[in-house]
């Protein structure tokens, strides 16, 4: 049986290389995007060129109705999702006094939301499978905090809370929850932070890859991993 396979924001940065990372010949990788299809396209052409099965998927993860109607859709005629990485993300940093209603609400509305959006419409089908993983990619800075970044930062906390939270409730379901804690990965969300900054905050002195992020969400989506569920995994060269 085809296993489908959800990876929100994965047009480019961290989730194009989870979707590509999780590509198999038992999978049908589903590629969502919110405004840059033609990335979204690319991706799913260079899993498609590898042999393996991939289409792009339109939603906005921050909009509640639109996700419902999507997600319901897709429930109804593929019978849902097996595997769900909930990592679209964004950040709209600014001191907290200075901080606009926009930017905190954007950002809390497309983690913390998106967490709800994507996954209250897929849950129930999942269950009946009787077997999933969920990935949400979370951040360190949930676990230390950042200046500049009070909306990010809960947001990210909030998925953790939510992650355990969905863990305990779906373990004897055969469902794995779990969280991924990046550092700093190299994509376009990072390419303002200087390297001298990344250099003397990181023990490995250096970035992450999206390939270094990927290859542990692809355990936690493995059949190996089915003992594994609540955890927060930190791929942060040595940030703890
Ligand atoms: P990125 O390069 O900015 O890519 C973000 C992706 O998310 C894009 O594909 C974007 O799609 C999509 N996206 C944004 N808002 C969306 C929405 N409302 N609905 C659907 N898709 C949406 O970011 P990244 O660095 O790969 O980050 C991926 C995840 O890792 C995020 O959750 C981020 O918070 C987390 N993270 C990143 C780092 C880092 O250093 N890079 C560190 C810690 C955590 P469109 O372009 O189509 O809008």
């Amino acid at each position: 049986m085809t296993k489908h396979v959800l990876v929100t924001g994965a047009s480019r940065g961290i989730g194009a290389a989870i979707a590509c990372r999780l590509a198999a010949a038992d999978r049908h990788i589903w590629i969502n995007y919110r405004s840059s299809e033609s990335d979204a396209e690319s991706v799913a052409v260079e899993i498609r060129a590898r042999g393996f099965e991939a289409s792009i998927l339109h939603f906005d993860v921050s909009d509640r109705a639109g996700c419902k109607s999507v997600l319901e859709a897709f429930a109804e005629e593929y019978g849902g999702f097996d595997v769900i990485v909930n990592n679209a993300g964004i950040t709209a940093d600014a001191p907290f006094p200075g901080m606009e209603d926009e930017q905190w609400d954007s950002v809390m509305q497309t983690s913390l939301g998106g967490f709800y959006n994507v996954l209250r419409p897929l849950v129930m089908p999942m269950i009946r499978k009787r077997w999933g993983r969920i990935v949400n990619m979370t951040s360190i800075a949930a676990l230390h905090g950042n200046r500049g970044q009070t909306n990010y930062a809960a947001a990210k906390a909030g998925v953790i809370g939510a992650t355990k939270s969905l863990a305990r409730e779906l373990a004897s379901r055969g469902i794995c929850v779990n969280a991924v804690a990046p550092g700093f990965i190299d994509t376009e969300m990072s390419e303002h932070i200087s390297r001298d900054i990344i250099r003397q905050s990181v023990p490995m002195g250096r970035a992450g890859s999206v390939q270094e992020v990927a290859e542990v969400v692809s355990f936690l989506c493995s059949d190996g991993a089915s003992y594994v569920t609540g955890e927060v995994i930190n791929v942060s060269g040595g940030i703890i």
